[in-house]
């Protein structure tokens, strides 16, 4: 396997039907640190992706408008529509544990935290709450889930949907 990673944190598996993902190593606390994020360029005209060295669109994120192409092993979290973990971007991205995370279970997020406008399609991650879809943007969200990942929102999503974000708290009465 080209992608092979092992540290003392997280390794690289095969993970089901999602080919691979990343799982943890050790024992994780409610609101640890899991790793900052390998971020490797940003991918620009000048500087598209490289598809013959295997770089693809999923190995991307799309903070703020931009698209940055993350590296081994943070390319590899897979969805979930209960994860285990949240991306917290300051001025850098890390990964933080949403719960605690017994050493082999994999270290998921969900992709509809910080997107208002992505891909959608099906979701078996097999969370008692599983939306059955991706979805494609955090203001589909059932209000319940929304009013449970403000407190996760990117400083940038934030400002991007200054007055969608107000609206939503105001709607929630906080
Ligand atoms: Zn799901």
């Amino acid at each position: 396997m080209d992608d092979e990673y092992e540290d003392n944190d997280v390794q690289v598996l095969a993970s089901g039907s999602e080919g691979l993902g990343v799982f943890a190593a050790r024992q994780f606390n409610e609101g640890e640190l899991i790793r900052s994020v390998n971020v490797l360029r940003e991918i620009t005209d000048a500087e598209p992706l490289r598809t013959e060295a295997g770089e693809r669109p999923e190995h991307c994120a799309y903070p703020d408008g931009r698209v940055v192409l993350y590296g081994i092993p943070d390319r590899y979290y897979n969805h979930s529509c209960d994860p285990r973990a949240w991306e917290r971007h300051d001025d850098a991205t890390e990964i933080i544990a949403r719960r605690p995370i017994p050493p082999g279970d994999e270290i998921q997020v969900d992709y509809l935290i910080n997107n208002s406008g992505g891909d959608s399609r099906a979701c078996n991650c097999g969370a008692a709450r599983c939306r059955g879809t991706t979805g494609y943007s955090f203001f589909t969200l059932p209000p319940e889930i929304q009013h449970e990942y403000l407190p996760l929102l990117a400083p940038w999503f934030e400002r991007r949907h200054a007055q969608e974000l107000a609206d939503l708290r105001c709607r929630q009465g906080g």
